[in-house]
């Protein structure tokens, strides 16, 4: 477009970002990219990846353990953190590296500097060394600025650390806390009492993990404490406060009750991150919360300003941000026509053991679906009547009466995360109960229940 420096301006290389500038200038746009902190956004630097390194290294002091009935007996073996948290940096570091050469090999321009609106079609770059005068100008602008933690107020809130600063801690604490009851909180929980410190688990509400099935929520909760975890809920903070010099916090609760801890860590929501990008100044609306407002499209009321991912909050997920990133880029400059569906989303909580869901909770299935049938197995693990562990498994489909469609499958054990995403094919494909029940199992394995469940307990 000769009228404009750009065709695709985007601001914010994180998962959908990176995803929408390679694709379109793949499709022949010229296309330029802001980041203002580290290539490959939250997922990369403080999220999915690291914290599944984290996981993986959590799961060794279990598999130590476990491992002593099956004849392997070694000596006590010492968690060593500067070890886990540098070597996880240093992949990191390779992935942050990976993604330039990809835009770079797309022929994507790529800033490194935080990018705010200036005008309608203007997009000033900070420190536009670069950049003739500060700024330049695109047809197309896509804002892909993610998401940023939320810490509520209360008297001592800057005494806690977020998921920013949790992958680079000096020192690993003794005592963990951790505020929140979301999936980043019950992972977080799981790594810190894997490793070996004492952790509490604070949530305000009733139980944890809103949105996801309440036989898996309580079925999690059982596993959490059982491995030592103190869960509490509910349980509203009401101060933090230092005690002496150190890393050491008192926590005082609503209820008087007192945790200390040497860290705290609130995982207590993220805000979408629209603050102080000139939106007001071009008239794009966002929700109450920040959420930039957008259509089936990902079009803004100013139809040429785009906004994909974290930021317009419908699932904060990367493969969510990066299939919203290739629907942008396909109706800009490719055939045109794509749509995100958000129907039968699969995911993961990477506790232990993990959770696996894909398809609505059955509290709204049974609203969605009358004749809904449940079909649910509980079960020890082949593994654990050796190890001796009492972990069990949980796992369930949803079924609906009338058309004998699967609805939802949700799985709380080992590798329910891997196990999870083949079922979402079949879920999405229409497959119905009889095609499950047509399958030939995979003996023996977990995975196998999910096809000889044969009567409905709901
Ligand atoms: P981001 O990846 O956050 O990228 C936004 C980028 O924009 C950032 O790099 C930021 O620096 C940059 N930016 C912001 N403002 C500007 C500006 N004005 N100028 C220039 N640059 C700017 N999702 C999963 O699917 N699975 C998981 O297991 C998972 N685990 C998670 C664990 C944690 C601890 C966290 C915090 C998140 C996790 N997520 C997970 C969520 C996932 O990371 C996000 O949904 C995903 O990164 C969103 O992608 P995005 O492109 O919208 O934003």
């Amino acid at each position: 477009m000769a009228d404009h420096d750009y065709d695709l301006f985007v601001i914010g290389a994180g998962s959908g970002g990176v995803r929408a500038a390679r694709v379109s200038a793949m499709l022949g746009a010229k296309v330029a990219i802001a980041e203002e902190r580290y290539l490959g956004g939250t997922c990369v630097n403080v999220g999915c990846v690291p914290k599944k390194l984290f996981v993986y290294g959590a799961h060794f002091g279990e598999d130590l353990e476990d491992a002593r009935n099956f004849g392997w007996h070694s000596e006590a073996a010492d968690f060593d953190w500067p070890t886990l948290r540098d070597n996880k940096t240093r992949e990191i570091d390779r992935l942050c590296g990976i993604y330039g050469q990809l835009l770079e090999g797309a022929g994507v321009a790529v800033f490194d500097a935080r990018a705010t609106l200036a005008g309608a079609h203007t997009i000033r770059v900070a420190g536009g060394a670069r950049v003739a005068g500060g700024a330049v100008t695109a047809r197309h602008i896509l804002i892909a600025t993610g998401s940023w933690p939320h810490v509520p107020e209360f008297p001592g809130n800057d005494l806690v650390v977020t998921s920013n600063e949790i992958f680079h801690l000096p020192e690993f604490p003794r005592r963990a806390l951790v505020l929140g009851g979301g999936y980043i909180a019950v992972e977080f929980a799981g790594i810190f009492a894997g490793l070996g410190a004492e952790t509490t688990l604070a949530y305000r509400g009733d139980l944890l993990l809103r949105g996801f099935d309440e036989g898996v929520r309580r079925h999690v909760v059982a596993e959490m404490r059982a491995r030592g975890v103190d869960v509490r809920m509910p349980a509203q903070i009401a101060s933090v406060e230092r005690v002496g010099e150190g890393p050491v916090r008192r926590c005082v609760f609503a209820d008087g009750s007192v945790v200390e801890a040497d860290l705290v860590l609130a995982a207590t929501g993220r805000a979408p991150a629209s603050d102080g990008l000139g939106l007001e100044a071009v008239g794009v609306r966002c929700a109450a919360n920040g959420a930039i407002l957008v259509d089936e499209e990902y079009r803004t009321n100013v139809p040429h300003i785009l906004a994909i991912g974290d930021v317009i909050d419908r699932a904060q997920l990367t493969p969510v941000a990066i299939a919203e990133g290739m629907c942008v880029a396909g109706n800009l400059f490719g055939e045109g026509g794509a749509r995100v569906g958000y129907d039968a989303i699969p995911t993961a909580v990477f506790c232990q053991p993990n959770i696996g869901t894909v398809g609505p909770t059955e509290e709204e299935a049974r609203r969605r679906w009358p004749n809904l049938r449940v079909y649910e197995s509980t079960f020890r693990p082949l593994k654990h009547t050796v190890s001796g562990r009492a972990e069990r498994s949980l796992m369930k489909l949803l079924v609906d009466g009338d058309t004998d469609r699967v609805v939802a499958a949700h799985m709380c054990g080992a590798e329910a995360g891997e196990i999870i995403q083949g079922v979402a094919v079949a879920i999405n494909a229409g497959a119905t109960k009889a095609h499950f029940d047509a399958t030939i199992a995979i003996h023996p394995t977990a995975a196998e229940e999910f096809v000889t469940m044969r009567e409905p307990v709901r």
